[in-house]
């Protein structure tokens, strides 16, 4: 199991533990309802397992977080010692395309968001900010244009309020550590001080209320959202039986369920986060929400169809049992421009 993710590796570990206890004792019958009671509680624990690698080692997220493709100048390199090599292949190209997209459409969103509100003190939100450096970017972005916005008006320094929401196993004290840098740099770009910036951490899913009511006036979400909350349940029937066997994601040996399942926990969740950022964003607030997509909704996911064969093979060489596979699947999913504009 050392070939695969952490996030893997933790589930498979917990759920041997678990299968251990269930083969200890029991008629058929309990033992039937022990499983089925483990795969019930493995979906309750998603919330806790879904975090990205902390610290700032080798694979930790910060250190290979895609701010190090990006065209704006990483924060990084102020952490020279864990700077790493770009590698320019297809998949980092298109990084770069939507960051570059991403960020006119911030810049923009930004000096409309001033113009309109004219806030004292501009409070924004970066929902799953994660432990990288990549949320100061957008932070420095954006403070950047302020600043240019209230020197061409002979205005007064705007204070800010900046608040990083992840789910609370994040590595807030990692993230943390890139604060000084950011600091250090947004002071030597702009050459002018900024107002006090007052950053604080909001550990706490998204998918429900996070702030006080009419709080924010910007909400930033980058590549966070196609993260569920939880595995659909409908990928196991009432019965315990796996539908999409063999596959830990939409691939193309799943059952045209399977996508709607997915489907359904998306349309669930991106409800319950738009009605809960509609509650806390003042009116004529903003949000800017990047995050994965794809062209047509049953397309195989490139990263996970392969991982999921990989993982299949495994069950072939008897490293994993083949239950455990069938009933393991990623709570991620990529929805088209169509879905997210109907949901909207
Ligand atoms: N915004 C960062 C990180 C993206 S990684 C960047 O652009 O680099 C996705 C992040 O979303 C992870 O840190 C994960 O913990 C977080 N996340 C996933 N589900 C979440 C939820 N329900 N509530 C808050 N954060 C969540």
């Amino acid at each position: 199991t050392d070939r695969l993710p952490l996030a893997l590796q933790q589930k498979f570990i917990q759920v041997s533990h678990r299968s251990l206890q269930v083969l200890s004792a029991g008629t058929q019958r309990e033992r039937e309802r022990e499983r089925q009671r483990v795969v019930l509680s493995n979906i309750m624990e998603v919330e806790d397992i879904i975090r990205m690698n902390g610290g700032v080692g080798q694979s930790s997220y910060a250190n290979n977080c895609i701010v190090q493709v990006s065209p704006l100048p990483a924060l990084l390199h102020y952490h020279s010692a864990h700077h790493r090599k770009i590698s320019k292949d297809a998949y980092m190209d298109y990084y770069r395309i939507v960051i570059t997209k991403a960020e006119l459409v911030l810049e923009e969103t930004i000096r409309e968001l001033h113009e309109a509100l004219k806030p004292k003190c501009l409070m924004l939100a970066d929902m799953g900010c994660s432990s990288g450096p990549n949320a100061f970017l957008v932070l420095s972005k954006i403070m950047q244009v302020i600043n240019e916005v209230s020197q061409n008006l002979n205005k007064p320094i705007l204070e800010f309020g900046v608040f990083l929401n992840d789910l609370p196993g994040n590595d807030f004290n990692a993230l943390f550590q890139f604060l000084s840098s950011f600091y250090k740099q947004i002071e030597e770009e702009n050459g002018r001080k900024f107002g006090p910036c007052f950053v604080s951490a909001t550990p706490k899913s998204f998918y429900g209320r996070v702030f006080p009511t009419q709080f924010l006036h910007f909400v930033h979400s980058s590549f966070s959202l196609h993260w569920l909350s939880q595995v659909p349940k409908g990928l196991v029937t009432n019965e315990g039986v796996a539908l999409n066997k063999g596959n830990i994601h939409i691939a193309k040996t799943s059952p045209t369920d399977v996508q709607k399942e997915y489907y359904k926990q998306f349309e669930m969740d991106f409800t319950l986060f738009l009605r809960s950022r509609a509650s806390e964003v003042v009116p004529g607030g903003r949000m800017v929400l990047t995050f994965q997509g794809s062209i047509q909704s049953n397309n195989p996911n490139p990263i996970f169809e392969p991982l999921g064969s990989a993982l299949h093979d495994m069950v072939l060489e008897g490293v994993i049992d083949e239950e455990k596979l069938d009933m393991f699947n990623m709570p991620c999913y990529f929805p088209t421009v169509e879905e997210v504009k109907h949901l909207v």
